[in-house]
């Protein structure tokens, strides 16, 4: 009996307080679990996993030597893929970390982006800013990744040990001043990763993620690729 009370239960509920897709605000209708059908056919995607030497590994490569550099979409103010970042970062929707990861996971296969890597590193937070928000916005994305490419995960190599403050109001230069030396490696006597692809969320300036990347080719050399949920130059 219980079993057939709890989904009646589960659909009364929702009637009255439906599920919303995260990027247009609008309700979730029957198979749509985390983003609306309407979204995923609109979300606009980059085309920087069939053009390895794309507007992004050019900038990122003014910032420091990179591989592969990749945005996965388009970042625009007051868009869906705002709405949806915005909703992962600040507002406990780690869902869409995962889900985007596993939609994505063909098309990263195709491309063979992370071809050669070693492990995946979802950028640090500082301590107090994941306690804080209680979870790395971009951990489930970085999972997922893992999982279905099979490659490592590692978590515990990199760590900040400068609490930056909130990068976004900030301009440019300001951004790299702040930044600077907020990444350390932990030498913990193992051979390091040889090739490393650092997972963000929005790339703006690259000032965050190239202050990462390059504590890591002074601590530990290697190749460092680079892998985003979106990114505001492509
Ligand atoms: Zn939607």
């Amino acid at each position: 009996m219980k079993n057939l009370v709890k989904p009646t239960l589960a659909a009364f509920v929702s009637l009255f307080f439906p599920k919303l897709c995260p990027g247009c605000m609008n309700p979730l209708f029957g198979k749509e679990k985390v983003i609306c059908f309407d979204c995923q056919m609109s979300l606009p995607q980059t085309d920087h996993l069939w053009d390895f030497e794309n507007v992004l590994w050019k900038r990122m490569n003014q910032l420091l030597k990179v591989e592969r550099a990749v945005a996965l979409l388009e970042f625009q103010k007051q868009s869906r893929v705002e709405s949806l970042l915005y909703q992962l970062k600040y507002k406990g929707q780690q869902e869409i970390g995962s889900f985007l990861g596993n939609w994505l996971v063909p098309q990263l296969k195709q491309s063979n982006v992370f071809g050669g890597v070693d492990v995946v590193l979802p950028l640090p937070l500082h301590p107090k800013r994941l306690k804080q928000r209680g979870y790395n916005q971009v951990q489930l994305f970085s999972e997922s990744l893992s999982k279905h490419l099979q490659i490592p995960l590692v978590d515990d190599l990199v760590y900040r040990k400068k609490r930056t403050r909130q990068l976004a109001k900030m301009r440019g230069t300001d951004r790299f001043v702040e930044v600077e030396e907020a990444f350390a490696v932990r030498q913990d006597g193992h051979y390091p990763p040889r090739h490393w692809q650092l997972v963000d969320d929005v790339i703006t300036t690259g000032a965050t993620i190239s202050s990462c990347g390059n504590a890591i080719l002074e601590a530990c050399g290697g190749r460092i690729s680079i892998v985003s949920l979106a990114s505001r130059l492509s």
